[in-house]
């Protein structure tokens, strides 16, 4: 589903927490504003629509959903501590399909949210970074903007452990924030690898792995042989 087809379902209280419709009360009492343009809102909450915020006294405000659904997501991963991670299958050159990681709750302590990331010469803006003690894991939210080659190229030279969560197929179902949350946090199928500073570890196993196995070879290739000696008079 497009995002111009979807009403907004988040806005930004006075105290500049994400609400969802569901938790305000209807019309302008809702003390709402629109987290792209700070325009106020009015909560419609009629019996007709799904329920929805819309700007006061004008239409559409290009990018409000997008930056909503963005800034709701953030909301959920900041105030939580866990989220479940796919498994992780990567090709290796040379070594064919490699599994990196088995599915996982994962805990983490720390987030930071729209965090600049300089690494190799390159930079990105990640939009939050979840830590543990040893461990920093990069979560993309992905409404409009999936990320592209050209930025998964950037996180690889970087290597960067990157998650995407895809909200865009969800739209649909987030009635509220328990929703949002689940998405988020429990739900795999929307969760794609981008990359895993795992995989570059992995390669290097794996190629010392190998050139252990090939000096053993050549070793076995350098020792003499020994000819069998077979006891005589066997009968
Ligand atoms: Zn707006």
């Amino acid at each position: 589903m497009a995002t111009n087809e979807v009403k907004l379902p988040f806005a930004q209280n006075p105290d500049g927490r994400m609400v969802h419709i569901s938790e305000v009360p209807n019309g302008l009492a809702c003390d709402c504003i629109c987290p792209k343009c700070q325009t106020s809102l009015v909560a419609k909450k009629g019996k007709k629509m799904q329920h929805h915020f819309a700007h006061e006294g004008r239409g559409s405000c290009k990018g409000a959903v997008e930056s909503a659904l963005h800034k709701a997501a953030k909301q959920v991963l900041a105030e939580g501590h866990v989220i479940h991670l796919p498994e992780y299958w990567c090709t290796i050159q040379g070594f064919g399909n490699q599994k990196l990681f088995n599915e996982i709750v994962w805990e983490y302590q720390k987030v930071a949210q729209e965090q600049q990331i300089k690494e190799c010469g390159e930079h990105v803006v990640a939009d939050v970074v979840l830590k543990d003690g040893k461990r920093k894991l990069i979560i993309e939210i992905a409404v409009t903007h999936p990320i592209d080659e050209e930025k998964a190229g950037k996180i690889r030279k970087m290597n960067l452990s990157v998650v995407e969560i895809d909200l865009k197929q969800h739209l649909d179902t987030i009635h509220n924030f328990d929703d949002l949350k689940k998405i988020l946090i429990d739900k795999l199928h929307n969760k794609t690898w981008i990359h895993s500073s795992k995989k570059e570890e992995l390669i290097l196993k794996k190629r010392q792995e190998l050139i252990t196995e090939l000096k053993s070879h050549r070793n076995l290739l350098k020792t003499p042989v020994i000819p069998n000696k077979s006891p005589k008079n066997k009968k």
